[in-house]
């Protein structure tokens, strides 16, 4: 049996994270969220008050940046911008307010990108993101394009929030994964959209089991496919 690459891309909020996460388990391979990247990369800019129209800084600051996935008790990935945790932190509205903004510079995209291929290079790999199929592994044996409606997501997202002791109003979330979709889907840098190849999940009426269910489905008949 062979491993596959399975990349899962799609609007902001849709669950790909924790579907990733859930399918990767189930078959035995690596997770990568990219997402947590860009959000890290965020943060330290902010942390440094990078001025991101400052192409010098930016190159500067990318070659001082380092981030690794580590687990958790429970084999959780966990994010550590330069040996510090920093998975809390990037979840925050701030971060999600600023990512699209720093995700849409090219020498972001060209410094991230390297080191998610790298990561794939021996496939057996479920990685999440806005480009993970049109860029990142164009070649990926699996590719799904994940979309819900904005206010589905948005009621999911707050829940999330809430769980983690993070209060914020509806209208904020809303604005937030209807302004990160259009960002991210015309900048002009590996903008987010469906290839060709890639199989579109709506998830509005699914359960978070449903979908992961179909993923590793689609997955499976891929590995045995493959044989
Ligand atoms: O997946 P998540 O919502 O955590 O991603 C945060 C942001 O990072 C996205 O809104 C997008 O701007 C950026 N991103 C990206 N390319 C990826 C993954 C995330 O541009 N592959």
């Amino acid at each position: 049996m062979s491993d596959i690459i399975i990349a899962i891309d799609g609007h902001s909020a849709t669950g790909k994270s924790s579907t990733a996460k859930k399918v990767a388990k189930h078959l035995g391979y690596i997770y990568l969220d990219s997402g947590a990247m860009y959000r890290a990369t965020t943060l330290y800019f902010l942390n440094n008050k990078i001025i991101l129209a400052s192409i010098d800084q930016i190159q500067k600051a990318l070659n001082k940046i380092d981030i690794e996935f580590r687990k958790d008790k429970n084999g959780l990935p966990l994010t550590f911008l330069n040996g510090k945790n920093v998975e809390d932190k990037i979840r925050t509205m701030e971060i999600s307010s600023k990512v699209s903004g720093v995700s849409a510079i090219k020498a972001v995209r060209v410094a991230m990108v390297e080191q998610q291929r790298k990561l794939g290079e021996h496939k057996g790999i479920v990685m999440d993101g806005r480009d993970i199929g049109s860029v990142v592994f164009p070649n990926a044996e699996l590719k799904i394009f994940m979309t819900a409606s904005a206010n589905v997501r948005a009621e999911r997202r707050q829940k999330e929030l809430a769980e983690k002791g993070q209060t914020v109003p509806f209208k904020e979330i809303l604005k937030n994964v209807v302004d990160r979709d259009e960002q991210d889907s015309t900048r002009k840098e590996s903008p987010l959209i469906k290839v060709d190849d890639a199989i579109e999940i709506d998830n509005s009426n699914m359960s978070f089991e449903e979908q992961v269910n179909q993923i590793i489905e689609l997955a499976e008949s891929k590995i045995t496919a493959d044989v």
